[in-house]
């Protein structure tokens, strides 16, 4: 990529919720955003972003306006999920499946969901076995400002688990551990892929 796709990318990437849902068809806003930049995408695949997303990138990107495609899911309110402490079995997949680390808990302990951190992108919702797990709405509509702050946070702890996660399979390769934990990742790509259909399917599973 050159130095200007690659600012243009970084331009449209401060506009993205940064939610990391993947609901575009990318592996997170950072990517999506490269697509845009190079033209290999629509301003209408971001159903967080909504129509706001949509406006903005259609100047940044001197494009014609165009809805959100319902194709790529819902835009919806605000909201966090929510663990049921009693059912959970510490199993660990929803850490895994987070993409901003915004789960805390260790293996067969209960684990919790820090609000704050929460985008509310639902990847932790399928793997769960016993189904504890649930979003429940903020009833807060933030601002533009607020979104903003909100969605350079998200970037950060995105980024962030990234980094850790590529050290850590560093680790495991140097140990000869790659395999078990290629199989690990192998099984939490199937739930965030039927995360995926069933969001573009059936839309979200608590409403
Ligand atoms: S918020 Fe989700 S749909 Fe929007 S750009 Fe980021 S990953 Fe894609
Ligand atoms: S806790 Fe669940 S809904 Fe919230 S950011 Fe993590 S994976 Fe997404
Ligand atoms: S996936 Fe469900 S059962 Fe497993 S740790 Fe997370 S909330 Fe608990």
């Amino acid at each position: 990529m050159t130095s200007t796709a690659a600012d243009l990318a970084a331009r449209i990437d401060a506009l993205l919720p940064q939610s990391q849902c993947r609901l575009c068809g990318y592996a997170g806003c950072l990517p999506y955003a490269e697509a845009l930049a190079a033209g290999r995408a629509g301003i209408n695949q971001c159903p967080p972003g909504g129509d706001t997303t949509v406006r903005e990138l259609a100047a940044v990107l001197d494009a014609p306006y165009q809805p959100v495609d319902p194709r790529f899911g819902a835009t919806k309110p605000p909201a966090v999920a929510l663990i049921d402490e009693k059912l959970c079995i510490g199993c660990t997949l929803c850490i895994e499946a987070c993409p901003v680390d915004a789960i805390v808990g260790a293996s067969k302990l209960m684990h919790t969901v820090i609000a704050d951190a929460c985008t509310g992108c639902e990847l932790c919702l399928p793997p769960c076995p016993v189904d504890c797990i649930s979003m429940a709405p903020t009833g807060v509509q933030p601002s533009r400002e607020e979104l903003r702050d909100t969605a350079a946070a998200a970037r950060l702890r995105f980024e962030r688990r990234n980094a850790r996660r590529a050290r850590e399979l560093a680790e495991r390769r140097a140990a000869g551990r790659v395999n078990t934990a290629t199989v690990n990742e192998r099984i939490v790509q199937r739930a965030m892929e039927r995360a995926r259909q069933r969001l573009a399917t059936k839309g979200p599973r608590n409403k």
